[in-house]
This record gives structure tokens, sequence and C-alpha cells, in this order.
């Protein structure tokens, strides 16, 4: 039987579950595995206030047992999405929720539909030689990241909760066992779609795109062609994105078609780190041997990830092959200039300009080259030119192996500034909410993490979270946090 968790009877979750209910045969309705000894070890009562819940409720023991997927609350519906995916550009025709369930959708005080899933909750029909389950670790690393990107104001699922299982997890070794509990505006990927593409089930294809129109894109709804729109839009969503991740040095590392959502945001925090020192050839994860998903590749490969999306869609989008064919090429090659707009529109924003000049493009492009080859933390060079702005050059020239690359490139930027009728008492705040003081440093969440894993102490993860929140205030009691790795550190890897 049910236990009911809370006294008052009320549902702890309005759940209102379109996936379960309109898309049948696309998932597998599934339970979550038992536990032994569910215990939360983090619950983000911000954003369960942002979806309607009860966090006091919730952050509890009988919540830990709802988010480690022993108790199924009243109106849940357990299930397994089904979806395929290219990884590292070769197809396989199913992957699917091998280690996750979408247990409902709820509607969040915007009135936004959010998904909640549990990630690590036992295998699945998908699961093939995985075990279901996660890791503390790499749990406890989305949450942070996923937090830390969503105060960067990037795109992002974000964590609800994580609790720890009392149950091993074997990897090289064996370590404990958690579950995050994600929360997404939907789980719907380019994967999803080429799963039945490829079965040649040009039906749900169909039925597919209906739905993510009426869930992402309902302005779609009695265009001419909606689906070409629909790839129009999944296009801008991710051009807008993958230029948020390069403004802040964010490498995803495994930019699967099955980590690609379909809403635009950031998914999957498997091998992501963020580049210290600017190298765009930079590689963090350690399975990504040809360095296909490298920091500088992620533009094209995101394009490349769409055309497996747009193939998805010819048969909607025109009867004759050849017509949606040139259509959907027309909307897909329009990628990069998508791209490069928002790119450029945010480097204005860090560069400190307020207008727009057709040369910034390249004035933002030979920043990057004055960085490179020089040991340039990326992170700290931006937040350093809100004092340049001001006349004040010395902290960032000191980040330059040779400074007379960055003498050379300000020369051009102080030139360019001069052209703008603009207050240096507006320009350097300005810049200062453009460039993050923090981000999640490399060492400092292995030293996080670690400490969690290793020893159970909580509070360096919790310091953390708390500093990365807000990424754009100085907070200089934590001062050391903004500073990149010490020597010898920085050769960082991830799985
Ligand atoms: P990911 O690399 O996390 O995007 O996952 C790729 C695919 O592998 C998805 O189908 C996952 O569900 C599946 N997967 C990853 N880890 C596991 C695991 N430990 N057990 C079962 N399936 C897994
Ligand atoms: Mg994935």
């Amino acid at each position: 039987m049910n236990q009911t968790i809370n006294d008052s009877g009320d549902e702890l979750f309005a759940f209102d579950n379109t996936y379960a209910r309109e898309l049948e045969g696309f998932y597998v309705p599934w339970k979550a595995a038992q536990v032994a000894r569910p215990r939360m070890i983090k619950f983000n009562h911000q954003l369960a206030e942002e979806l309607g819940l009860d966090a006091d409720a919730l952050d509890s023991d009988a919540g830990a047992r709802i988010f480690a997927g022993n108790e199924t609350p009243e109106g849940a519906v357990p299930l397994a999405q089904a979806y395929a995916g290219h990884q590292f550009g070769g197809f396989v025709p199913q992957l699917g929720d091998g280690r996750a369930l979408l247990i409902g959708e709820v509607i969040d005080r915007y009135g936004r539909r959010r998904d909640i899933q549990l990630k690590g909750s036992g295998p699945t029909p998908f699961s093939r030689a995985g075990d279901g389950r996660a890791a503390l670790g790499p749990v406890l690393r989305e949450y942070l990241i996923g937090e830390a990107m969503h105060a960067l104001g990037i795109p992002t699922t974000r964590a609800l909760a994580a609790v720890v299982t009392g149950e091993p997890v074997y990897r090289e070794r064996a370590l404990p066992g958690a579950v995050l509990t994600r929360v997404a505006a939907s789980h719907v990927r380019v994967g999803t779609f080429q799963f039945f593409a490829v079965r040649g089930e040009q039906a749900k294809v169909r039925q597919l795109a209906d739905y993510v129109i009426d869930r992402h894109y309902p302005e779609l709804k009695g265009q001419a062609n909606p689906y070409l729109g629909l790839l129009e839009r999944v296009c801008d969503k991710q051009a807008a994105l993958v230029a948020g991740w390069m403004h802040v040095g964010f490498i995803h590392g495994v930019m699967n078609t099955d980590n690609m959502t379909i809403s635009g945001e950031t998914i999957d925090y498997g091998p992501c780190a963020f580049m210290d020192h600017y190298d765009p050839a930079t590689v963090f994860s350690s399975i990504d041997t040809q360095g296909r998903y490298a920091y500088a590749n992620q533009p094209r490969i995101a394009q490349w990830n769409l055309a497996r999306l747009a193939e998805t869609l010819l048969p909607l989008i025109d009867e004759d092959t050849n017509r949606a064919i040139a259509r959907a090429t027309e909307v897909v090659n329009a990628f990069s200039g998508r791209y490069e707009s928002y790119w450029v529109k945010g480097m204005r924003a860090k560069l400190g300009l307020f207008i727009e000049e057709e040369a910034d493009l390249n004035l933002a492009t030979e920043f990057l080259t004055a960085m490179e080859g020089n040991g340039v933390d990326y992170t700290l060079a931006f937040r350093y030119l809100a004092d340049a702005a001001l006349g004040e050059h010395e902290r960032i020239r000191s980040l330059f192996a040779d400074p007379s690359a960055y003498d050379r490139w300000s020369g051009h930027w102080r030139a360019r500034l001069s052209r703008e009728a603009v207050a240096q008492s507006d320009r350097a705040p300005a810049m200062l909410r453009a460039n993050p003081a923090f981000i999640p440093r490399n060492h400092r969440v292995e030293e996080a993490l670690s400490a969690a894993v290793e020893e159970g102490d909580y509070a360096p993860f919790e310091t953390l979270l708390k500093i990365l929140a807000r990424p754009f205030d100085d907070q200089p009691e934590f001062a050391a946090y903004a500073e990149p790795p010490p020597e010898g550190q920085s050769h960082y890897r991830t799985f």
C-alpha cells in the first residue's frame, strides 16, 4: 500500500503527465528499483518553490524515499523514454533511458510545464549492459554544474534533489550510490526523433513533432509549414545555447544527438568541464580521444546534430523529397549565421561595447587570438577587462605570458570604446554583469566531490554551490575560488 506522507492529505505533486497520456508507444512504463537506505543529501528549496512544491514536506525522509524511487507519489506515472542517437558520430538505433525514469510533469509558478526525472533509479528495458545506477560523485557534479549554468543565465536542466541510496555501485571500485532528481522543460531529444525515423515510423515522427510544437513552440501551430518552423526554432535555440556555452568557456564533452534537447536546454553533465586557460582545442573527456567535442568544435557539432534532426523531419516538411531537402538544408545552413550573431552579441557585452559595429566580430576574435598560447585564464581575462575599461591594465596584463599581445589588442579595443558616448562609470558595472568572477573550476569541483565521496563531508559542496549561485558578484571572502588551478593541476580529465 502507498503510504501518504503528509497529514493534510493533499497531493505532493500536481502531476499532469502529457508524455504518458499522449505518447503511448514512445516509452515503457517502469518502476524504480528499491534501495536500501535512502537519505537526502541536498534538496533545492528555491527550485521546489518555483515548481509550486511544498519544499519543507519534501526535504525529509519521506522526500528521500520519493526521490530515491522507493515510493511513487500519487499521480506519478514512472516511465523510461525511448530514444536513439549518434554517439561520437556513430548511429545507435536504440539507447533510451537506461538509468532514468520520468516520474511526471508539473506546471510551475510561471505556467511552464516541467519534467521531473529520476536519474540513477535502476535498470530499465533500455539499460543494455549498464547497471541503471549512478554514483554519488557524478550526481553531485551534475547538481553543481547545472545550478552554476542556471546562475550564469544559460538554459539548462536543473537539480531538484540528490539522495544517496545506502548501496554501493561498482565502477572501477565500489562507490556510494545516488539518485539525482532532474527537472527539464522536457526530455525530448534529437535522438527521440531519430528513434522513430530510423524505424520508418513516420506517423510517430509526426505525432512527436506535433507534441513538441504544442509543448515548446505553440506559436508555430497554424503556420503554413510548422515542421520547417520547428526545425528553425530548434536551430535558433541551439545557436543561442552554444553561444552561451562559448561565452563562459563551457565544454559539454559529449554532444551526441541523444544529449541535445529540442527545448534548447543544456542536458547531461557527464564529462563536461569549464576551460581554464584559453585554448580552442581544449578537451577534458578521456573518452573523446579524437577531440570531436573540443571547445572550438561545439558550434559545428551542434549544426551537424541539427542536420540529423532535419533528416528525421524531411517527410513532414515536403512530400517532394528534393524540395524538402532544399528547404531543410537552407535552415540548417543558416545555423552558422544565427550562431555568429548570438556569439557577437554576447561578446559585445563581454567587451563593454554598447553600440554595434561591423568590425566587432574581429575585435572579439582578436582578443581570443591574443590569449591563445599565452597561458591566459579565459574567465579572469574577461573579468579583469572591466578594470581595463577604467584605465587599470596591470591585472589583465599580468595574465599574459607575453603582455605585448594584450597591449597590441587593447589599443584597438580602446580606440573602439572611444567611439561610444558611454560613461566609464556605466561601462565597468555592465561588463561585470556579463563576465562571471566564478565558474565551477575543475579543481574546486573535484575537491568538493572528493570530500563528499571519500569523507562524507558535504561542507565543500555546499560552499561551492553557494558561491556559484552568485557568479557575477565579487564575494571577496571567496576570492580564492575565482583563481585558476595551481600549477600542475591544469591537465584535468573527466570520464
Ligand atoms: P549518457 O552518456 O549518460 O548520455 O548515456 C547514454 C546512454 O547510456 C543512455 O541510453 C543512458 O541511459 C545509458 N546509460 C548510461 N549509464 C548507464 C548505466 N549506468 N546503466 C544503464 N544505462 C546507462
Ligand atoms: Mg544522455
